[in-house]
């Protein structure tokens, strides 16, 4: 079978390996469609040192369930989730999951963008692999770890009631977070973002205002206006620009939160007045990542109605375009979200 696999010098590659088979505990599942994560692109750029591990917001069948898995069948649709906490260390026992040393240790073998990928017995046990419901079709399910990671962000700062928001990056995360707290019933939702095609796919997800951060003196004048001066309750950080996240610190009202969302450029540093933070009781939150509780809840918001997200998957490119799905992706003026797709799709 094929898989994407980092290649030398800034390239995803195709390489044949045989198809996984399914130990004790675990299952394998036949890709119908992952999405390319801006991670994944940064993995290429070399900003972001891991496992190298490319494709984790993988949708598909299961095609083989091995010894011992209860509740799970042949043919199953489901939504895996690569990583999962071990549940008994100290970090995991004050519910930082996502920050639990084993966490991003465990993953699909060999990832998201593979013909067919074993899904190892940790995650199995831990109820990584999500059974879809009948109406959430491949689009929305390979969104949903996006989104999930949205709504940990959103839980770990704490939305106060009516609160007033922006979103500094619409990118399809960015996005994501928008028509989250929007559906969680912020009162106000702003977004920055360059590209026009995606301030449209956010104003289409009911956001209040879009604007084009190129032009600080407008962002400020909009914030002014939704919040009587006041500036917003919550500035996410959804790209991963540092004078981005200077700008946040700089549109939150006093006592207001900064979410550090994005992944940060390498080496990147943070160049915003300390006493003024202090001064402002300005609380910066980062948060990375998501679990399986947040990404029950946000398959659950879709399958109610409360959020809709398909329409943000802008390009489908099969498996073996792999090397094209990338490219589109790093191309905000022509798509939104990419997913690589596989032979579950059809
Ligand atoms: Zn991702
Ligand atoms: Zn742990």
């Amino acid at each position: 079978m094929k898989f994407g696999r980092l290649g030398d010098s800034g390239t995803v590659v195709l390489e044949e390996r045989p198809e996984p088979s399914p130990g004790p505990g675990e299952v394998t599942v036949t890709l119908a469609a992952c999405g390319v994560c801006g991670t994944d692109l940064e993995k290429l750029r070399g900003n972001y040192r891991t496992s190298g591990v490319l494709g984790h917001e993988p949708v598909g069948r299961v095609a083989k369930v091995g010894a011992g898995v209860a509740g799970l069948s042949a043919g199953d649709r489901v939504f895996v989730h690569h990583h999962v906490p071990c549940y008994a260390c100290e970090v995991c026992a004050r519910g930082d999951y996502t920050f639990c040393p084993t966490y991003s240790k465990t993953n699909l073998d060999p990832g998201g963008f593979a013909e067919t990928f074993r899904v190892p017995r940790e995650n199995v046990e831990r109820s990584a692999v999500l059974r879809l419901d009948d109406s959430v079709g491949w689009d929305t399910g390979a969104l949903l770890e996006p989104a999930g990671c949205a709504l940990t962000a959103i839980r770990r700062v704490g939305l106060p009631d009516r609160a007033r928001v922006v979103v500094l990056g619409l990118g399809p995360v960015g996005l994501l977070y928008a028509r989250l707290v929007r559906a969680l019933g912020a009162s106000w939702v702003g977004g920055t973002e360059v590209a026009p095609l995606r301030r449209a796919a956010a104003e289409r997800g009911g956001i209040d205002v879009t604007l084009d951060p190129r032009d600080p003196e407008a962002v400020r004048a909009a914030v002014d206006r939704a919040t009587g001066g006041l500036g917003v309750d919550l500035a996410v950080v959804a790209t991963g620009h540092p004078s981005v996240a200077k700008t946040a610190t700089e549109l939150v009202r006093r006592g207001g939160t900064v979410n550090l969302f994005g992944l940060p450029e390498a080496g990147s540093r943070l160049n915003a007045d300390l006493q003024g933070l202090y001064l402002r009781g300005v609380r910066v939150v980062p948060s990375y990542a998501t679990t399986e509780p947040d990404l029950r809840e946000v398959h659950r918001l879709v399958v109610e109605g409360k959020l809709a997200i398909a329409d943000l998957v802008t390009h489908r490119v099969p498996l073996r375009e792999i090397a094209e799905a990338f490219r589109l992706a790093g191309q905000p003026d022509t798509a939104v979200k990419v997913t690589v797709t596989g032979a579950a799709a059809t």
